[in-house]
C-alpha cells in the first residue's frame, strides 16, 4: 500500500510539473520567503505629492504581497543625497529610488526624453507614448548598462514656468537670469542668454531668498505652495512650457528586481502603474485651490509669458532637441521616436481634447 502511495504522489507531482525531487508530501508549507528593500528619493520625506508617490507605492506593494516585499523609504539626505539616487540604485546600496530621468542628464543626456520635452507632451500623451508608444521600452534600453530597471511612476501635469523675481516682458529679460530649472528647459534658458542651474527641492527656498538664484521653477501651485515660494519671489509665471507632463522614475536595481519571484515583479509592476496615475489625480484635484490661497492669501502676481517670448523659447527648444538627437544614433531614435508620437497624438487631439476645452469655454 505504502509503495503505491508514493508512486502515486510522484505521479501527480509529475503531472502537475511540480519541481520537487522528493516523493513524500512535506508536512507543512514552506515559510514564503520575504524581502526588505530600501527606497531612496529626491524629495524631502513625506513631500506633499512627489514625496508622497513613493510612500504610497512602498504601501500597496507591502499590502498585495501580504507582507512578503517591505520596502523602507528614505527622503532625500536620510541615506543619500537626492542628486546621488541614481548611483545608489546602480550599486545596488538601495534597491529602488525614486526621482526624476532628467536629473542624470550629466552622466545620461537622453534622459531627459524619460522626463519631459520642452512644448513636448503632456500627461496624457507621456503615459500613452511610454506604455503603447515604445518609450519604456526605449528607457530600460537606455537605463541597462547602468543596471537599472526604470518604471513611470508620477506625472504632475503641465506644470507652472516658476517663480521670477524679475519680470519677463521680452526675450531680453531672460539675458543673464540665474534660474533652477533641470532638463531640457534648462538648456533652452542657457541658449537664451540665461544661466541654468539644478539645484535639489529641499534647497530652493532658501537659494531664492540668498538671492543665488533669481527664479525657480518647481511643479505647480499645489507643491509650490507647500514650499513657501510666494515668500521669496514676486511673479508666478505660466505656462510650463518646459514641463508639460513630465514624468516622475521609480529606478530598480536589475540584480534586486530579478531576484524577485514574477509574483512580486507584478506587484511592483502594477503598483508603479498606480502611484503614475495616482500623482496625476491628486496635482490635478488639488493646483487649483492652492493656485486662489496663493493669490486670494498671499497676494501671489499670478503672470502669463508673452507670445513672443514663448514664441522664442519654442525656436529654441527646437534647436536643442535637434542638437541634443545628433549626439549619437540611440538619442536620435529616442527623439524621433518621441517627436512621431507628439505628431499624430496633436493630429488627433486637436478635434477631441483641444476642440472639446474650447467647446466648453463656449
Ligand atoms: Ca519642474
Amino acid at each position: 500500500m505504502r509503495f503505491i502511495s508514493v508512486a502515486l504522489t510522484c505521479i501527480l507531482l509529475i503531472g502537475c510539473g511540480g519541481e520537487t525531487t522528493s516523493s513524500t508530501p512535506t508536512a507543512g508549507a514552506v515559510p514564503e520567503q520575504t524581502y526588505q528593500w530600501k527606497l531612496v528619493t529626491t524629495w524631502p520625506k513625506n513631500f506633499p505629492g512627489l514625496g508622497l508617490a513613493p510612500e504610497n507605492f512602498a504601501k500597496n506593494v507591502e499590502r498585495m504581497s501580504n507582507g512578503r516585499l517591505k520596502i523602507k523609504v528614505y527622503g532625500a539626505g536620510q541615506m543619500v543625497p537626492a542628486l546621488e539616487v541614481f548611483d545608489a540604485v546602480s550599486q545596488g546600496t538601495a534597491e529602488i529610488g525614486h526621482g526624476a530621468a532628467y536629473y542624470w542628464k550629466g552622466k545620461i543626456p537622453a534622459s531627459v526624453f524619460f522626463t519631459s520635452v520642452p512644448f513636448g507632451l503632456n500627461a496624457q500623451e507621456m503615459n500613452a507614448w511610454l506604455h503603447y508608444g515604445g518609450g519604456l521600452e526605449l528607457w530600460r534600453e537606455v537605463y541597462e548598462p547602468f543596471n537599472l530597471i526604470p518604471f513611470a511612476a508620477g506625472n504632475t501635469g503641465v506644470q507652472m514656468a516658476g517663480w521670477f523675481n524679475r519680470e519677463i516682458k521680452s526675450m531680453e529679460d531672460i539675458r543673464g537670469l540665474r534660474m533652477r530649472i533641470p532638463g531640457l528647459g534648462g538648456e533652452v534658458i542657457s541658449r537664451a542668454g540665461g544661466l541654468a542651474v539644478n539645484i535639489p527641492g529641499g534647497e530652493l527656498y532658501t537659494s531664492m531668498q540668498t538671492g543665488v538664484i533669481d527664479a525657480t521653477e518647481w511643479v505647480g501651485p499645489y507643491n509650490d505652495l507647500a514650499f513657501g515660494f510666494h515668500q521669496v519671489a514676486k511673479y508666478y509665471y505660466y505656462p510650463g512650457w518646459h514641463e508639460p507632463g513630465p514624468t516622475l522614475e521609480l529606478i530598480i536595481n536589475k540584480q534586486a528586481y530579478e531576484g524577485l519571484p514574477e509574483d512580486l515583479q507584478s506587484i511592483v509592476e502594477v503598483a508603479a502603474r498606480a502611484a503614475n496615475q495616482d500623482m496625476l489625480d491628486e496635482y490635478t484635484a488639488r493646483n487649483n485651490s492652492a493656485l486662489v490661497e496663493l493669490v486670494e492669501t498671499h497676494g501671489v502676481q499670478v503672470k502669463k509669458l508673452p507670445d513672443d517670448v514663448i514664441t522664442g523659447l519654442q525656436k529654441l527648444s527646437v534647436e536643442v532637441i535637434e542638437e541634443l538627437a545628433d549626439r549619437d544614433p540611440q538619442t536620435r531614435r529616442i527623439a524621433d521616436s518621441i517627436k512621431a508620437f507628439a505628431a499624430q497624438s496633436k493630429a488627433y487631439h486637436a478635434i477631441s481634447e483641444e476642440a472639446y476645452y474650447n467647446a466648453r469655454e463656449k
